[in-house]
């Protein structure tokens, strides 16, 4: 089968893609490597995929409409995992406009291409941040995501929006998965995992943001990219979370969905610098900060529905996942 990722110089996406190369699929790669952050590791990632035949490459700017449907044309995908996006809550406070180009229109033309080849199933990264500073914990689909804080979140909960008129104007199935922060090798170097082995291991202070307090679902890759295939095995079903459809047998609406997909065992950013500093057998030095704009005091997955429509479980305890990062890091970076 062939499958069409985008991001895959990308965390996410270049795990994704490489699992389903080892299963022995086709992969059609879109990334064009954007300088937010180090490129050299986006291209060594790659390098990961290039080593398998099945793999081609496109580097291509998915706000760019006539190349986005030139590859739908040519490689005619069946089933498509979107996962490009101009990331990072806090970069969108400095820069909106590049969250406009890679999240708007880039999903708009992903939406585009499922269309002109009748693409049978979307499954699109959306995000925990959705819910803004929801109160009620766990998150739950089925809590409201009117209200978010960030412009990264409000073009993530447009996309939502986006794939679910698709769903109805045009029959495309899709499934959106609301990603809580996701962690382990091959990590961006923009989130606090990575920046706290770094500085720690430099002899650097680490920012320690809302004294440490804040509270985090963080989730394990491995466990994030099980997650996505087994949605895109599974084929979504006829409800949604966003808005009651109408009635599936006498109205031309295609499925969609929306998931929480996270660990559901969330931990204070104290305790997972904790877990850093054992893995690396060092100690941080803190300079302890208010919360920053943007952020929220916590996030905790509900993750009951993903379950019981595919048997999702997260299986990787945060311990073992931030030993499996600084191992990865140490090596990588040889220090
Ligand atoms: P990432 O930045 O590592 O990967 C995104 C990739 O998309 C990059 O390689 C970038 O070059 C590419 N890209 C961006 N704009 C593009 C464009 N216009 N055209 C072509 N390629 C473009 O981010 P990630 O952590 O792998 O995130 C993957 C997805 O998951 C994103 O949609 C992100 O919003 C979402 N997400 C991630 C997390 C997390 O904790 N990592 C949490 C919630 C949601």
């Amino acid at each position: 089968m062939t499958v069409l990722v985008t991001g895959t110089a990308g965390f996410i996406g270049n795990h994704v893609a490489l699992r389903l190369l080892e299963a022995g699929h086709q992969v059609v790669g879109i990334d064009c490597l954007t300088p937010y952050y180090d490129v050299r590791l986006k291209t060594a990632r790659l390098a990961r995929l290039t080593a398998f035949p099945g793999f081609r490459e496109e580097r291509i700017d998915l706000a760019d409409f006539e190349e986005v449907a030139r590859v739908f044309e040519v490689y005619r995908p069946r089933r498509v995992v979107h996962l490009a996006a101009q990331a990072g809550v806090r970069y969108s406070l400095e820069n909106p406009r590049a969250y406009v180009d890679s999240n708007l229109i880039g999903t708009f033309t992903v939406l585009e291409g499922c269309r002109s080849v009748g693409v049978e199933h979307l499954v699109f990264a959306s995000t925990s941040s959705v819910y803004g500073a929801n109160r009620e914990q766990p998150f739950s689909e089925h809590h409201p995501a009117d209200h978010p804080l960030t412009f990264y979140a409000a073009t993530k909960r447009a996309n939502e929006m986006m794939a679910h008129s698709y769903a109805h104007m045009f029959k495309l199935p899709s499934t959106g998965l609301r990603f809580f922060t996701v962690y382990g090798p091959w990590g961006r170097p923009d989130m606090a995992l990575f920046l706290f082995t770094q500085a720690i291991l430099k002899g650097e202070p680490i920012k320690v943001f809302n004294h440490g307090d804040m509270v985090r679902d963080f989730t394990y890759i491995d466990d994030i990219v099980s997650g996505i295939l087994h949605v895109l095995d599974t084929p979504p079903l006829p409800v949604t979370s966003l808005a009651p459809l109408p009635d599936p047998a006498t109205s031309p609406v295609a499925p969609f969905r929306v998931y929480n997909i996270g660990n559901s065992r969330p931990v204070t950013l104290l305790r997972y610098i904790d877990l850093v500093e054992e893995a690396l057998g060092m100690t941080a030095r803190k300079i302890m900060l208010p919360m920053q704009l943007g952020d929220v005091p916590g996030t905790w997955a509900d993750v009951s529905d993903l379950h019981a429509d595919t048997g999702y479980q997260p299986e990787t305890p945060v311990e073992e996942g931030v030993r499996r990062f600084v191992e990865w890091y140490r090596s990588y970076y040889n220090v």
